[in-house]
């Protein structure tokens, strides 16, 4: 047995079923568990203070879980290559385990810590961060799946291993200084939203409680805005909180005699690894659009309309209702994202990059990989795409998926006492209804920012010429 393995935190702040860490607890005597806070990540301009915030109460979390077995993590600041080769220096291990990422900047980082460990210890990376790995499932000619169905087909039910309980007890030489937990001003960020609470912990208390009274009903409440009809476990999922398989195994198991509730969830766990593929085997996506001619669009990029929405001010309940959700939240409904990608790209014609920055600025969940696939559905740029000339009407899908208007309500109060029937035209009413419901249009709620069948109509002559110039 080796004396002292590293075992460094990423995206993977758990003990359950940590590839990673069960494989350095069951290799070496002591494990020295590290988080490295790295401030080329915090300077990026696509950081969120909701997730910074989110990510030291899952390693205070991670911290409580790792003292009640016996260790301790132990954190440094600086930059990887530096701190761990010093940390090897100090302690003497014989290798650094950590689990692999698909981003590009990991992908970068990890190379140089592994160039600047050569010669000093074992640098070694295991597969975790999906149901299965990135590489391991491929069309029947070797090329990754591009297209989501035959993807998921390939993948279930059979591929995905069962996970792993975490370690009892861990052993962590006590002679490893760390540094305390800085807090949220420390790092310079501060957040006014209200988020979830960080951590394993959390993760696994949600899970439960989505298992219990959440799964059964998922096939018809998950497009209802208003309600909680969804799991809410993706920022566990993001940051690793939570293992994908454990929570795929927990779902199948609960549900062994199937529901549609049950297949439908499982999808969405499906749709993460799919995304994370598509980044790690096209990783030009990050920036550019998936399918490469898309790159040529002429968008409009009004920064006034950017503005409005990202504001919520664009005069479209639901799209205002979203857009809020997200600034006082920090997460927003997966029917709602939906919904303002495709106003932004297709009514308001504003490059789908602008978007996916702003989501990036504040979502608890924000991934890369699945943040990117959202958008570039969404603007019919990417893999499988939703045909560009299918185009979200704004207020159809808000009567549709918000019937009653209490999505609206909660997070526009300007409209909270327009009756149902207008909420989600409220330009409708009269100006004696618009006096009687306290809301004036152009006045205390705006006037819609665009004509959505006018700037359809823009949206598909942008697409169709780029259609017929280049085949
Ligand atoms: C424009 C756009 C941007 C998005 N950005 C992100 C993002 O930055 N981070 C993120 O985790 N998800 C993103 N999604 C996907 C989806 O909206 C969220 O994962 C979902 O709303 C999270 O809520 P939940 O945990 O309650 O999901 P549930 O419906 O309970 O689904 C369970 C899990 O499956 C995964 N998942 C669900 N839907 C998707 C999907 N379409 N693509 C990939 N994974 C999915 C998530 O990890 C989620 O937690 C985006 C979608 C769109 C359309």
């Amino acid at each position: 047995m080796t004396k002292r393995i590293i075992h460094w935190f990423r995206r993977d702040l758990r003990l359950d079923d940590n590839t990673a860490l069960l494989t350095a607890y069951a290799t070496a005597e002591e494990v020295v568990p590290v988080f490295i806070v790295d401030d080329a990540i915090l300077r990026r301009p696509d950081t969120a203070s909701n997730r910074v915030a989110f990510l030291l109460e899952s390693l205070h979390d991670l911290d409580g879980n790792l003292r009640s077995r016996g260790s301790r993590l132990v954190l440094r600041r600086g930059q990887p290559e530096e701190v761990l080769a010093q940390l090897v220096a100090e302690t003497g291990a014989a290798g650094v385990y950590f689990n692999r990422d698909v981003e590009p900047f990991a992908l970068a980082r990890d190379a140089r810590v592994a160039t600047r460990l050569e010669g000093q210890c074992a640098v070694v990376s295991f597969e975790d961060g999906g149901l299965t790995a990135p590489d391991s499932v491929k069309t029947k000619t070797g090329t990754p799946y591009t297209v989501f169905t035959p993807y998921k087909k390939a993948v279930l039910p059979q591929s995905v291993a069962h996970p792993r309980p975490a370690p009892t007890q861990l052993r962590t030489p006590a002679d490893v200084l760390g540094e305390p937990l800085p807090t949220l001003a420390d790092l310079g960020f501060a957040t006014a939203a209200t988020l979830p609470p960080g951590g394993e912990t959390a993760a696994q208390a949600r899970l439960s409680d989505f298992i219990r009274n959440g799964l059964e009903h998922y096939a018809s409440a998950r497009d209802r805005l208003a309600e909680e009809g969804t799991s809410r476990l993706s920022p566990y999922l993001r940051f690793g909180c939570l293992s994908p398989r454990r929570a795929y195994w927990a779902a199948r198991e609960a549900f062994s005699n199937g529901s549609p509730g049950l297949e439908g969830w499982i999808s969405e766990l499906v749709w993460r690894d799919f995304y994370r593929q598509i980044l790690f085997h096209f990783p030009y996506v990050e920036g550019g659009a998936f399918k490469r001619a898309y790159d040529e669009l002429a968008w409009e990029n009004r920064p006034e309309w950017f503005e409005c929405w990202c504001e919520g001010k664009t005069g479209f309940p639901v799209v205002d209702a979203a857009m809020r959700q997200l600034l006082t939240t920090g997460w927003m409904h997966n029917r709602a994202r939906m919904i303002v990608a495709s106003f932004l790209t297709k009514d308001l014609l504003i490059d789908w990059r602008w978007g996916e920055r702003h989501f990036m600025q504040h979502l608890v969940d924000g991934d890369l990989a699945a943040n990117n696939g959202g958008w570039q559905w969404a603007a019919s740029t990417g893999t499988d795409a939703q045909p560009y000339f299918r185009i979200f009407n704004p207020i159809a899908q808000g009567k549709k998926f918000d019937p009653t208007g209490a999505y609206v309500r909660r997070y526009v109060p300007e409209l909270s006492a327009v009756p149902d029937r207008w909420i989600h035209e409220p330009l409708l009413m009269s100006t004696d209804l618009q006096r009687a419901f306290r809301c004036i249009i152009g006045v205390d709620y705006p006037s819609p920012v665009v004509d959505h069948g006018h700037q359809r109509i823009k949206a598909l002559a942008m697409f169709s010429r780029l259609t017929t110039n280049q085949p």
